[in-house]
């Protein structure tokens, strides 16, 4: 809608840390502080709650401020349920921060419903499942994983980041809370940082949240929510794009003799390939592959490689290859030889032949 005051059609930017307040006391406009609200913001949150079909949606200054406040919402002497292969800052956060606090943290393998009902003996608030997971790229079944933890009364968040809502929409499996690390594919340009959850319906836990996220103030900067909101317009369409070019990668190193594995879930080799064909609406732009050889040739791989950038995270336009176990450190349990892929807007052509050159070619 263009705005009011001139017509334009790309949304201002608000700087403004305080609004008006009129003569009686009020805010007939509904903004007092930046740090409760402010219309960029307001903006976001309105376009992602409606891309994930949820009732509202709270935004943060990064993906792990947003999954802190989830953490933070629950109380000490809680229980949860988390994925064993979620994203290792989460790992890190909960062993660092919230078991210190008070929170009991279980890491399950969420893959194996098994294990699930295992877990779910004792009771637990929360089930935290990251689907697809990372660097691995493991589905967990959605639907039955709900199913199970309502009937014993835990809440289910989904880590979407790496689907989103364009590939997946955990709303639909009964999920109740979804997040996102919008830094990735929500930004989609390597160059905002922020973070997102999305609630399927109101509850108490759902106002702790937002009355977490406007008392301790981690919340987006107006230029990271507008920009967000802009690059929220071309989501589906980099997402699609990006998947398309990141399967017939996947395929061509399937087959090449200088890969031992490739871990993309719409391969039928894939582990999870059933659950993610009835799960996700196309292939995904992440995956992994495992370099024959070890740690030295992995590395030498990535050495070689000029069209793909050597830089972690991924979501943006550019192609990015990185050696995960280095950068997640010491306790890292990802395969020594693994290489995390996030595939760009690049041709395909020209990101099929940067590979092929880097698997053949010699140390530089
Ligand atoms: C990056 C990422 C996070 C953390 O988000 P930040 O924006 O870096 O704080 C959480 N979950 C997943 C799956 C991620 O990829």
């Amino acid at each position: 809608m263009p705005d009011k005051a001139y017509g334009a059609l790309a949304p201002p930017l608000y700087l403004s840390t305080t609004f008006e307040r009129s003569a009686d006391g009020s805010y007939p406009l509904g903004f007092e502080y930046a740090r409760d609200d402010n219309p960029n913001r307001h903006d976001f949150e309105h376009a992602i709650s409606e891309m994930e079909a949820g009732v509202d949606a709270a935004a943060f200054a990064s993906g792990s401020a947003a999954i802190m406040t989830l953490f933070q919402a629950l109380r000490p002497g809680d229980r949860v349920i988390v994925s064993h292969d979620c994203y290792y800052g989460v790992r890190q956060m909960l062993e660092r921060v919230f078991v210190p606090w008070g929170l009991r943290v279980d890491l399950v393998d969420t893959t194996q419903l098994s294990a699930l009902e295992r877990a779910l003996e004792n009771p637990a608030k929360i089930i935290f499942v990251e689907t697809p997971s990372n660097p691995l790229i493991r589905i967990s079944d959605l639907t039955q994983i709900t199913q199970l933890a309502h009937s014993h009364g835990a809440l289910v968040v989904c880590d979407n980041t790496i689907a989103t809502p364009e590939l997946q929409r955990p709303f639909e499996h009964g999920v109740d809370v979804v997040v996102h690390s919008t830094t990735k594919y929500c930004s989609g340009h390597h160059d905002a940082m922020g973070g997102v959850l999305v609630a399927r319906e109101h509850s108490a836990y759902w106002e702790s949240i937002r009355f977490l996220q406007r008392l301790c103030g981690c919340v987006p900067s107006p230029f990271a929510a507008w920009l967000t909101s802009r690059d929220l317009t071309t989501l589906s369409l980099r997402v699609r794009a990006q998947g398309d070019t990141a399967f017939r990668l996947a395929q061509f190193l399937e087959a090449h003799p200088g890969i031992e594995r490739v871990h993309h879930p719409s391969l039928p080799a894939h582990p999870d390939y059933e659950v993610a064909r009835r799960q996700l609406r196309g292939p995904v732009a992440l995956f992994s592959i495992q370099v024959r050889g070890g740690r030295e040739e992995a590395m030498r791989v990535a050495a070689n490689a000029r069209v793909f950038k050597r830089a972690t995270s991924f979501g943006g336009v550019e192609s990015l290859i990185e050696h995960r176990a280095s950068i997640e450190g010491p306790r890292s349990t990802t395969p020594p030889n693994l290489l995390r892929i996030a595939v760009g807007l690049e041709p395909f052509d020209a990101l099929k032949a940067d590979l092929d050159r880097s698997l053949v070619a010699p140390a530089e």
